[in-house]
């Protein structure tokens, strides 16, 4: 029988994938203080980012897919720790 994850679950995963990529790439890092995940604005790092993202798919996601949900996911970081803006 085929055990389907709950969409919310399986777009949680997804994210924590795409995030995983995107530090790995050096698109955005963790502040050391508040763990935050904090975008670089770096754009060679982005493009990085999409070419192991294309290279390393979630299985049944497609290369377009992945790149939306990368591109999301970047979208919603802001570029400084709102942590650290607010001491
Ligand atoms: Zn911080």
């Amino acid at each position: 029988m085929l055990m389907l994850v709950p969409r919310s679950q399986a777009i949680r995963t997804l994210k924590g994938w795409a995030t995983a990529v995107l530090l790995d790439a050096g698109a955005i890092r963790e502040c050391e203080e508040h763990g935050w995940m904090v975008d670089r604005g770096n754009p060679h790092a982005r493009d990085h980012a999409f070419e192991i993202a294309r290279r390393d798919l979630p299985p049944g996601i497609s290369s377009n897919a992945a790149a939306v949900v990368i591109a999301e996911v970047l979208e919603s970081m802001g570029d400084s720790c709102p942590e650290c803006l607010s001491d």
